[in-house]
């Protein structure tokens, strides 16, 4: 395949570039460096400097690039706490950007998009595991903005006979096994790293953020997904639209979820997590697990990797950002 990958010198984007140059792809990468990293860009991967809510930025690549298979996008913002000050931005970016990559792929013939989208459409969740087909209703403007695309590309793929794949990603974590690449940015606000940044005592102190929550020990249920697996699941969703000439929407999670207190305990063999519990933080959900028969059933995909595996090589990973 040939896929453009916009956002591929950031953390999810550069891990799917890296599992696509494995699987002998040629692979493009468009990424305004505004939190993506040069150096995190494959070596064997075309890079282009662009901003995707440029047109002509757009069309830069779109022009020297011909018969793309592909387009996959990460070129989003996702986080939850700044989305809520900050709306505007959060739309402008995840649904005018999106909006303008369609138009040109519209223009440029280019007919399979794999858009990256997330658990927080579900918004609270009616119940304990999360299907696709479960109502979406999220509660902060990050998840308000992706489900607004969502729903734009559908309408667009159906007028244009198009194909998405969306995804819908739970909470990711980890590195490449290669620790070339992994989450490299200032101010984290991810439980994982912040907890790996703690036992390096890159951070004296992490904050819980609640733990009166409707929960077995009243912190946060999410579903931790390794990186390398959620890049993996591109690579076959994009071959099933391609192949199967169809679209799909399906979750990527593990069918499993660990409070924040079992995350802190788990990562506390590599280490002392000293943390204080606080107050709750705006727009966080009781507990997001997903579901992940359709992703098994369509695609075959079933993640490999376990929450020490995501602990370990986020743990290893800023261990050699941060010369530990
Ligand atoms: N969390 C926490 N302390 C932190 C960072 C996160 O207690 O320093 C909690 C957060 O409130 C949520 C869970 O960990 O319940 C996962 O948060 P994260 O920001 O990693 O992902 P999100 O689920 O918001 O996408």
């Amino acid at each position: 395949m040939k896929v453009l990958v916009i956002g591929g010198a950031g953390y999810i984007g550069s891990h799917a570039v890296y599992e696509l140059i494995r699987d002998n792809n040629e692979v493009i990468v468009m990424d305004n460096l505004s939190t993506g990293k040069e150096n995190m860009i494959h070596k064997s991967a075309k890079f282009y400097l662009g901003d995707i809510t440029k047109k002509e930025d757009l069309d830069k690549v779109f022009d020297s690039e011909k018969n793309i298979d592909v387009v996959m996008h990460f070129a989003a913002k996702l986080i939850v706490p700044e989305s809520v000050k900050m709306p505007l931005e959060y739309y402008y970016n995840n649904v005018e950007g999106v909006r303008l990559m369609l138009d040109a792929m519209i223009r440029y013939g280019v007919k399979n998009v794999v858009f990256s989208s997330t658990a927080a459409v579900y918004g609270e969740p009616i119940k304990p595991i999360c299907e696709e087909d479960d109502i979406t209703l999220p509660i902060n403007p990050y998840g308000a903005s992706k489900l607004a695309t969502e729903n734009m590309i559908k309408w667009v793929c159906n007028a244009y006979n198009m194909n998405y794949c969306i995804f819908r990603y739970f909470n990711v974590a980890g590195a490449d096994k290669s620790l070339d690449i992994g989450l490299d940015k200032d101010n984290l606000t991810h439980l994982i790293p912040i907890v790996t940044q703690t036992i390096l005592g890159i951070r004296n102190k992490m904050k819980v953020f609640g733990d009166d929550y409707d929960t077995p020990d009243g912190t946060c249920i999410r579903d931790y997904i390794h990186v390398t697996d959620l890049a993996l699941a591109h690579i076959l969703g994009a071959k099933y639209i391609l192949n199967n000439n169809k679209s799909i929407l399906v979750n990527l999670g593990s069918n499993n979820g660990y409070s924040v207190k079992e995350v802190i305990d788990a990562a506390s063999i590599y280490g002392k997590v000293n943390y204080e519990i606080v107050e709750r933080r705006e727009g966080d959900p009781a507990k997001l697990i997903a579901s992940n028969s359709k992703a098994k059933d369509l695609l075959g995909w079933i993640p490999k990797y376990t929450l020490d595996d995501m602990i370990k090589t986020d743990l290893e990973f800023r261990r050699k950002i941060n010369n530990k």
